[in-house]
């Protein structure tokens, strides 16, 4: 089924400004230096580059350096200078960056994990250095020796990517088993908190949102989950709008927009400031909930009325188990996170009016299979990247002052 583009109001989209290639090899990770025309690269030639904006208008490396292994993750402090890289064999490469990203040094080595690094996170208030791989292990670093401090072993499935609330210390980690695991680290001490299970994918990205205590994550089940942290009441919103596994998920800068990208190449705009219901938990019948025909698997009710069971479907309104006959009506459903279509059945489709199928997003289709995004809200600009040989650079400062 194609996808249902409701395109809101407004005009601006991501203008493409610029396009950055490496001769044919992956880029696996891509970061912008902020307030400045300047990018930070892994290649799968091993390579890092530091690129920058010649007067021409093209990017040109000011810093080629070849390291010992293939780089997946990035991360870069522009406070501090400090870029950290996750290995393919497990290690993590600490560089220092000169102020005028022409020198970039190697400062030390953590062997923190035994297979791929697939997410770091330093915090330049604690002098911490927390990552997760492929080896399912969390781990966790001082900056300042060198020394580990302490790790978490416990997901049942590689580990995928990291979120760290300084004010709070809490740490996010979400896993290809779709679970998310949350513990909280002070001195040297770390306390698993409980573990968010909601999704039926493995989890690709998890975003913070500092002021209202909420967790965002996009996963392969191609939905995204809005967690009420701070709410303390365990609510958690889903938003299905793309088609595809959900490869990023990032705030603007106000945090008033939801940005994600997707496997679809649909790049969704979903607002905020919309109050969203959660969505219902299905109830689990032997029989359709509104005519009583028996579900494939009640064979005693079947033989009984000598009647053909039928498959089970769920009205995603009320939540209620229906048959096809009973459900055979679709709506958009903003106000429970649905921006495309999705089944309901007849009671709950009479309830719907017009004013509940405005969407609360826009699509904008990328035409990148890229699997990362990262904005500079500074300076309005967007990169995207991961599956291919070239980064992107978009112009986007209009279409966010736009959509906030
Ligand atoms: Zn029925
Ligand atoms: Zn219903």
């Amino acid at each position: 089924m194609a996808a249902q583009l409701r395109t809101k109001k407004g005009k601006s989209k991501p203008t493409l400004l610029n396009r950055l290639e490496l001769n044919g090899d992956i880029i696996f990770a891509a970061v912008f230096i902020p307030h400045e025309d300047s990018i930070i690269t892994l290649g799968a030639d091993k390579s890092i580059r530091v690129w920058v904006m010649r007067d021409n208008g093209k990017y040109w490396p000011s810093v080629f350096h070849h390291m010992p292994d293939v780089g997946h993750s990035l991360d870069f402090n522009k406070e501090s200078g400090k870029v950290f890289v996750g290995m393919a064999q497990g290690t993590i490469h600490e560089y220092d960056l000169s102020d005028d990203v022409n020198t970039l040094t190697l400062a030390r080595n953590y062997l923190a994990h035994t297979k791929r690094v697939n997410g770091t996170f330093f915090s330049l208030d604690y002098n911490w250095l927390l990552s997760c791989g492929n080896d399912k292990q969390f781990q966790w670093h001082c900056t300042k020796s060198g020394r580990r401090i302490g790790g978490y072993s416990a997901a049942k499935a590689p580990c995928t990517c990291l979120q760290f609330d300084s004010h709070s210390c809490y740490a996010f980690m979400g896993d290809r088993g779709g679970e998310i695991h949350v513990f909280k680290l002070s001195e040297n001490s770390l306390k698993p908190v409980t573990i968010l299970k909601g999704h039926s994918g493995g989890i690709l990205s998890l975003t913070w949102d500092e002021e209202r205590k909420l967790l965002f994550s996009g996963s392969a089940d191609q939905s995204i989950i809005i967690w009420d942290i701070g709410g303390q009441k365990g609510s958690a919103v889903e938003l299905h709008g793309h088609r595809g596994c959900v490869h990023n998920v990032s705030l603007t800068s106000n945090t008033k927009k939801l940005l994600s990208y997707g496997e679809d190449r649909m790049l969704v705009m979903w607002d905020m400031t919309v109050e969203r219901k959660e969505t219902p938990n299905w109830s689990q019948s032997d029989m359709c909930e509104k005519c009583a025909s028996p579900f494939f698997w009640n064979f005693k009710q079947m033989w009984d009325q000598k009647i053909v069971g039928v498959r089970q479907h769920h009205c995603r309104k009320c939540g209620r188990a229906v048959c096809q006959k009973c459900s055979d009506k679709v709506s958009v459903l903003p106000k429970f996170g649905y921006e495309h279509q999705v089944r309901l059945c007849q009671e709950c489709f009479l309830t719907i009016k017009e004013e509940d199928k405005v969407s609360t997003t826009a699509f904008y289709e990328l035409k990148h299979g890229a699997s990362h995004l990262q904005i500079d809200h500074s300076r309005g600009r967007m990169l995207t990247c991961g599956s291919d040989d070239v980064v992107m650079i978009w112009d986007v400062k209009e279409f966010l002052n736009e959509h906030s």
